[in-house]
């Protein structure tokens, strides 16, 4: 069991995220690295899976490996890699493109992936433009493929200003076809640089229509941690997920090696009045916050605690429809 002192989290799993290459049939316009990185062989691949197995069996946790790039099937030895970890016992799963069926019946034939995640980055027109002529398509038949041998089928959307209003029907339409549908916000590094944000505002009432829009649409998940300032004011349970209760990075979640650093990291520092979720967050009384606060550590927005009359006056825990707990919440926001 791997223990988080300073949050009080426990887990049972130790995942690597592994970026075997930055090969890829894409060249979207959003990309963190193109750059032509040195692969590591399969030998010294190999290596570190040796060294995740004793680290997992020392804290008698289980490893989990993610195999990405890049494209990870463009990694030179990527069956010989895929057969050892699944070998040894590993959970393992894909965050990558659509391939040929030949390649995902020689996956399953080794032993299927807990999950294969694929991107879109909004409706046809949109994602083609980002991601290249006929990629959605391509994308759509995939899914398929994957869940008649049995594999999950998440799906990832890179959030811009240009495809914010689009992630709630790509959702629709994924409903039946995808095991879940989230989103990252947009990292402005590498090429993804270009790309704009949305700005905070605007954000702050896409997170409302998506928490709405996903009352009826299970197939919506929740990502973005910014997510649990609504639905602590809300007295929601918080969410889970990559970076739900706190980035799994530096716990039980490292990342390596393409990316060079955390790119869930926020680019910009927000002023202080300028975001109510935001603002809401620094006021607010969590066992995380308060521990912050009185440990004297530095706030992110630079709003000193304060007890916060809005979440003073929150709904009970699960009572009341969340569409009536959103509006009054974000009328609170407004006024305030
Ligand atoms: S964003 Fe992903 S799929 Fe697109 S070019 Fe970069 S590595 Fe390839």
């Amino acid at each position: 069991m791997l223990e988080d002192q300073t949050l009080g989290r426990r887990t049972s799993s130790f995942v690597l995220q592994w970026h075997l290459t930055h090969a890829c049939d894409m060249h979207c316009k959003h990309c963190y690295d193109r750059s032509n990185l040195r692969v590591i062989r399969l030998d010294g691949a190999l290596r570190i899976l040796d060294d995740v197995a004793a680290f997992c069996a020392d804290r008698e946790v289980r490893p989990s490996i993610t195999l990405s790039g890049g494209n990870p099937f463009f990694y030179p030895w990527f069956f010989d890699l895929y057969r050892e970890v699944v070998e040894r016992g590993m959970r393992v799963c894909i965050l990558g493109n659509p391939v040929p069926e030949e390649q995902l019946d020689r996956l399953v034939e080794i032993g299927a992936p807990t999950y294969y995640q694929i991107s879109l980055e909004g409706l046809e027109e949109h994602n083609d433009c980002i991601r290249g002529d006929g990629a959605f398509r391509r994308a759509l038949d995939f899914l398929p493929m994957l869940r008649e041998r049995g594999i999950r089928a998440p799906v990832m959307i890179t959030l811009t200003r240009d495809n914010m209003d689009q992630i709630i029907p790509v959702g629709e339409l994924l409903r039946d076809r995808a095991d879940r549908v989230t989103f990252n916000r947009l990292s402005q590094v590498g090429e993804g640089a270009a790309l704009a944000l949305p700005d905070i505002e605007e954000y702050g009432r896409f997170m409302v229509d998506y928490m709405v829009a996903r009352e009826s649409n299970p197939t919506l998940g929740y990502k973005d941690n910014l997510f649990n300032i609504i639905r602590y004011e809300l007295g929601m349970k918080l969410t889970g997920g990559c970076t739900g209760h706190g980035c799994g990075a530096a716990f039980n979640f490292p990342c390596a090696p393409a990316e060079r650093r955390c790119t869930r990291l926020p680019q910009v520092s927000l002023p202080p009045g300028k975001h109510p979720p935001v603002d809401a967050w620094a006021r607010s009384t969590t066992p995380t916050r308060q521990r912050a606060t009185a440990e004297g550590a530095p706030t992110a927005t630079g709003v000193p605690y304060a007890p916060n009359a809005v979440a003073a006056s929150r709904s009970p825990r699960g009572t009341g429809s969340i569409r009536s707990s959103i509006a009054i919440r974000t009328a609170s926001c407004r006024e305030a």
